[in-house]
């Protein structure tokens, strides 16, 4: 099974995102998990997107869709992945269908956690405290939700259509939030995961 958690930044997506991968032993795939890790390891592209990120501007979406596209390859027996921060425009939502399908899956369920902006600023202020992120700071964050509404909001329309998108109170407790995530999922869940079951198992009802 596969997940988007959809939400603006510091919407809790990352913790959920934790929370099910300790759960339903999926794999969490954040694509600003990863920019920050090629950061950190002083690589070409960590340095190339370094400046982009600490503005709050958006990589380009080559970038991120060939990091993703290399952890669907090196994980093929997931049970599942989790997209966190992934896709935050339409090229990449559309790259993603494609890219699951190429390799016989496809996305099962996006959850969007809402949270009002106010609330937002009020936690990246105290993760920024805590945790020194430099697109924290107030500037780059006006710019982050920014981008998320002009860029990343118009997804909501594009999975709505696809009957695939739940909207959820990201406002509440970290486990009320995560309590309504996993009633999503459950109901989404027909039992598939993304290993092929052999045809003699299904018919025998053997998974
Ligand atoms: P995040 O941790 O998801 O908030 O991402 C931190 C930063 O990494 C973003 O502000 C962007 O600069 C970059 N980034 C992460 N994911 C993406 C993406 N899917 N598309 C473009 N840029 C991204």
């Amino acid at each position: 099974m596969n997940i988007i958690l959809f939400g603006p930044p510091a919407a809790g997506k990352g913790t959920q995102a934790k929370i099910l991968t300790s759960e339903r032993g999926f794999l969490q795939l954040s694509t600003g998990d990863m920019l920050r890790a090629a950061r950190t390891s002083g690589s070409d592209l960590g340095n190339k997107v370094a400046g982009i990120m600490d503005r709050g501007d958006l990589v380009s979406d080559e970038i991120v869709i060939a990091l993703i596209e290399e952890q669907l390859d090196n994980n093929t027996d997931a049970a599942g992945f989790i997209f966190d921060g992934f896709p935050r425009t339409v090229a990449q939502a559309e790259a993603l269908d494609a890219s699951l399908e190429k390799r016989g899956m496809s996305v099962n369920s996006v959850v969007r956690l809402c949270v009002d902006d106010n609330v937002l600023l009020g936690r990246v202020e105290k993760r920024f405290t805590q945790e020194g992120r430099k697109d924290d700071n107030p500037e780059s964050f006006k710019i982050r939700l920014a981008n998320y509404n002009e860029q990343t909001a118009p997804l909501l329309p594009y999975y709505a259509k696809q009957g695939k998108l739940t909207e959820i109170d990201g406002l509440a407790e970290i486990d009320t939030v995560s309590a309504s995530v996993a009633q999503v999922l459950d109901m989404h869940n027909t039992g598939r995961t993304n290993k092929t079951v052999p045809f003699w198992k299904r018919l025998l009802g053997l998974k």
